[in-house]
């Protein structure tokens, strides 16, 4: 098969609703780099009048970050959709979820104000704010990726630095059974404790890094689309490699900043 035999869709959850500190930019560049080899895309984006006969032809799940305010919006429509979400992870179809949406793919979520806002319970972790006078969690990252957690497509192990940038209230404690996703190097992560940043489940991501986190680490990016492209046409397809020069010399120059030698 042609790489240009190859389609995938790519849900979006709730753009509106869900897109803090240019989190579309993870659609961009999962958009860019499928047609940049020639991999068709098509942007299902998902919101109240989004029926589950549509989602289930998701080949790839993103959702945003996103305020309190509207994470109750969207939890109100979400519970809707729990089971057709939860099969689609269940099947093993990658998904990234950046600091609000993974808070509510966990089993709750306590807002700064108001009432708990029970997830979709996807991730064994809760997140509590610690209220609205309460000190954010602000800051540039670096982590190092559980790398195990990323054994196939084999040909594709992504390279372990993660950079980004965080900002939120919410503080995430991940369940018995919960993996991290990396471990912090220079930030706070889940929540400035324990060294944790994010969570997986399957083939599930979630994450505390904008950035937007997949330009500045399109390893990631690649990862997603080969798992996507893996499970979909059930084999592995290799993906041409891409001149990322320009993006590993802006991972170099923020560590350096940040003074973390690798
Ligand atoms: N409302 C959440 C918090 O403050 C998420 C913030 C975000 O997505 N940037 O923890």
């Amino acid at each position: 098969m042609k790489n240009n035999d190859f389609q995938l869709t790519i849900g979006w959850l709730y753009p509106q609703l869900m897109s803090t500190y240019g989190d579309r930019g993870n659609i961009v560049i999962l958009q860019k780099r499928c047609e940049w080899r020639g991999i068709k895309t098509e942007i299902l984006t998902i919101d109240q009048a989004t029926s589950d006969q549509k989602l289930k032809t998701i080949d790839l799940l993103f959702g945003g970050g996103a305020q309190d305010r509207e994470q109750e919006i969207v939890m109100n429509d979400l519970h809707k959709k729990k089971t057709v979400i939860k099969q689609l992870i269940e099947d093993t179809i990658p998904a990234l979820f950046v600091c609000g949406a993974p808070q509510l793919m966990g089993h709750y979520y306590e807002p700064a104000e108001g009432k708990r806002i029970e997830g979709l319970g996807i991730f064994d972790m809760y997140t509590k704010h610690p209220g609205p006078r309460n000190d954010r969690l602000i800051s540039n990252v670096i982590a190092k990726l559980e790398i195990q957690n990323f054994t196939s497509p084999s040909h594709l192990v992504p390279s372990p630095y993660l950079i980004g940038f965080e900002n939120h209230g919410g503080r995430t404690f991940l369940g018995d059974s919960a993996k991290p996703l990396a471990k912090i190097i220079k930030g706070f992560g889940n929540n400035g404790k324990d060294g944790t940043e994010g969570v997986v489940y399957k083939n599930a991501l979630g994450s505390y890094l904008h950035g937007p986190l997949l330009p500045k680490n399109p390893q990631i990016a690649d990862w997603l689309i080969a798992k996507a492209l893996e499970v979909k046409y059930k084999k592995e397809i290799e993906l041409e490699k891409l001149d990322d020069t320009l993006e590993e010399k802006a991972k170099e120059i923020l560590m350096k900043k940040l003074q973390v030698n690798f």
